[in-house]
């Protein structure tokens, strides 16, 4: 079966972890604040948090920005739980915003409708979560201007995303944000096998992540002149949602090969739009001030076309070997989340998609002569029909 995605692993990466091992810091050491150094660089931003995964990530961004009982954060249905999830552990509450039909993400538009009819009940949103949907960046200016109208702040979930970029300038730079996360998970751009990383240009947001990704602990304390070395103390109620340094060694490895993989997947996008683009299916759109990191490459076959179905076509794809996904179900469609009342008519443009959507694979050591199967079992798929 060819996986949807797959990380490449080289001995370079195997040599930098094994680094570590053999030193005497397996956490806390250097290699943390090392990765730290090279994200914060390649964003352009001064500040950058590393902690266990991306879905900490955001927990923590949401506790920083102050979210709790009675908030509400908003975000796209098309993403993965963990974007929505991270408000219910602050207990605040959670609504959605229907999707763009082009770009799947975010629709400014539908944002602008739902603004303008929750300030009228008082139900405004603390928190947008912009998710940047496989690699292709939100309309960030347009969400911005919402949201200073509005008096939110904005987190932007580019755990699809790092290698992007949104009008010229790296997807993390927060220019339109206050923080911005990274999933270093194997299925995304990099990985340090579990890991995540906040960007952000706010020294205070900056120094409250450190304090909440290591139970509020500190050792620069206001309350003592000269403190004994033993010292520290708790100033807040954190986690330890730290990285280690093994991880952050095979991040720090792969973070240099960032570019080539930008290149790779970038080509292999381009190869399937060439090839696909006499089919009858809708292909990839990407808006003029996006530059994808071309996490996922998406295709729909529109719900019109009688002749075939988007299920026989997934189905016969798999039964081919071919390892096709579906992103993402609705956030609002699962059981846990259907439980607080959501009606997906609320969401046409998202249920439409979610009928037509396949995600075919798309990852740096997808060969030519891989691709080159899938591209030919799907134009045989159509031809028979
Ligand atoms: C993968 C993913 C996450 C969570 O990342 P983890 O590092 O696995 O916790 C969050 N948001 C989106 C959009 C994702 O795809």
């Amino acid at each position: 079966m060819i996986p949807y995605g797959h990380q490449d692993i080289t001995e370079e990466d195997i040599v930098e972890v094994n680094a570590v091992l053999r030193s005497d810091w397996l956490t806390q050491g250097d290699k943390v604040p090392e990765f730290e150094q090279h994200i914060a660089k390649y964003c352009h931003v001064p500040y950058a948090v590393a902690v266990c995964n991306a879905s900490a990530a955001l927990h923590i961004a949401c506790l920083a920005l102050g979210l709790g009982t009675n908030d509400w954060l908003w975000s796209s249905p098309n993403s993965f739980v963990a974007s929505t999830n991270c408000a219910l552990y602050c207990g605040a509450k959670v609504d959605f915003v229907d999707i763009d039909p082009h770009t799947y993400n975010l629709s400014p538009t539908a944002l602008a409708e739902k603004l303008h009819a929750a300030k009228k009940n008082h139900r405004l949103p603390k928190i947008i979560v912009a998710v940047h949907f496989a690699g292709q960046s939100c309309e960030m200016e347009a969400i911005y201007h919402l949201a200073k109208q509005y008096g939110c702040y904005i987190i932007e979930d580019a755990a699809h995303a790092i290698g992007g970029q949104y009008q010229n300038q790296p997807i993390g730079i927060c220019q339109y944000s206050d923080i911005t996360i990274f999933s270093f998970h194997p299925v995304k751009i990099i990985t340090s096998a579990e890991g995540g990383m906040l960007v952000t240009q706010n020294p205070h947001l900056y120094r409250t992540l450190q304090l909440l990704r290591s139970h509020g602990i500190t050792r620069d304390t206001d309350s003592l002149q000269t403190p004994p070395p033993w010292y520290y103390e708790q100033i807040q109620l954190g986690y330890n949602f730290r990285m280690s340094d093994i991880h952050a060694a095979l991040g720090v490895s792969q973070l240099r090969r960032l570019h080539q993989y930008k290149q790779q997947r970038y080509d292999l996008a381009q190869h399937y739009t060439q090839l696909l683009k006499t089919l009858p299916i809708q292909l990839p759109y990407q808006h003029p001030d996006t530059q994808s990191a071309w996490h996922l490459y998406i295709i729909r076959i529109p719900a019109t076309m009688i002749k075939i179905s988007r299920e026989e076509v997934f189905t016969q794809l798999r039964q081919q070997g071919i390892g096709v996904q579906l992103h993402y179900i609705p956030i609002y469609r699962h059981p846990y989340y259907q439980k607080m009342g959501f009606d997906p008519n609320q969401y046409p443009c998202m249920e439409r998609y979610y009928t037509e959507a396949i995600t075919l694979p798309l990852y740096p050591t997808l060969s030519f002569a891989q691709q080159d199967t899938i591209i030919d079992t799907l134009q045989q798929i159509f031809h028979q029909t």
